[in-house]
C-alpha cells in the first residue's frame, strides 16, 4: 500500500494506485504524486499523533460537562472549588490541543508536505 498526493490541493490517498480523480478537488489521475519512504512516515505519525490529540479533546470535553454538572449541583464551596478548577483547566487544554492542531495543519502535519 502506498500514499499517493493531489498536486493540486494536497489531499492524501492511501492505496495500491492513484485515484482516477481527487475526491476533494476533481484533478486528474495525473496530478497525483507518490510519497517517498519519509513523507509516508510523517503522515502516519502526524495522523496518530493527531487521533489522539482528538481522543484528549473529547475527554477533556466529558470533564468539562462533569464540571458544570458539579457546580450546578451546587453542594458545598469545597466541592464547587475543585468543580471551577477542573473546568479551567479543561477549557485551557482544549484550546492548547486546538492551537496545537492548527499548528500541525500549517504545518502540513495531517498528511502533506
Ligand atoms: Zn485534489
Amino acid at each position: 500500500m502506498k500514499l499517493f498526493k493531489c498536486e493540486v490541493c494536497n489531499y492524501i490517498h492511501t492505496g495500491d494506485d492513484a485515484p482516477d480523480k481527487c475526491p476533494k478537488c476533481g484533478a486528474p489521475k495525473e496530478k497525483f504524486a507518490v510519497l517517498n519512504e519519509e513523507a509516508t512516515t510523517k503522515v502516519v505519525r502526524s495522523e496518530f499523533s493527531n487521533g489522539l490529540h482528538m481522543e484528549l479533546y473529547n475527554v477533556l470535553q466529558e470533564v468539562e460537562d462533569i464540571a458544570e454538572a458539579g457546580i450546578e449541583d451546587d453542594l458545598d464551596p469545597g466541592c464547587v472549588a475543585i468543580f471551577n478548577k477542573a473546568k479551567e483547566q479543561a477549557v485551557f487544554l482544549r484550546k492548547m490541543i486546538a492551537a496545537e492542531l492548527e499548528i500541525h495543519m500549517k504545518k502540513g502535519k495531517w498528511g502533506v508536505e
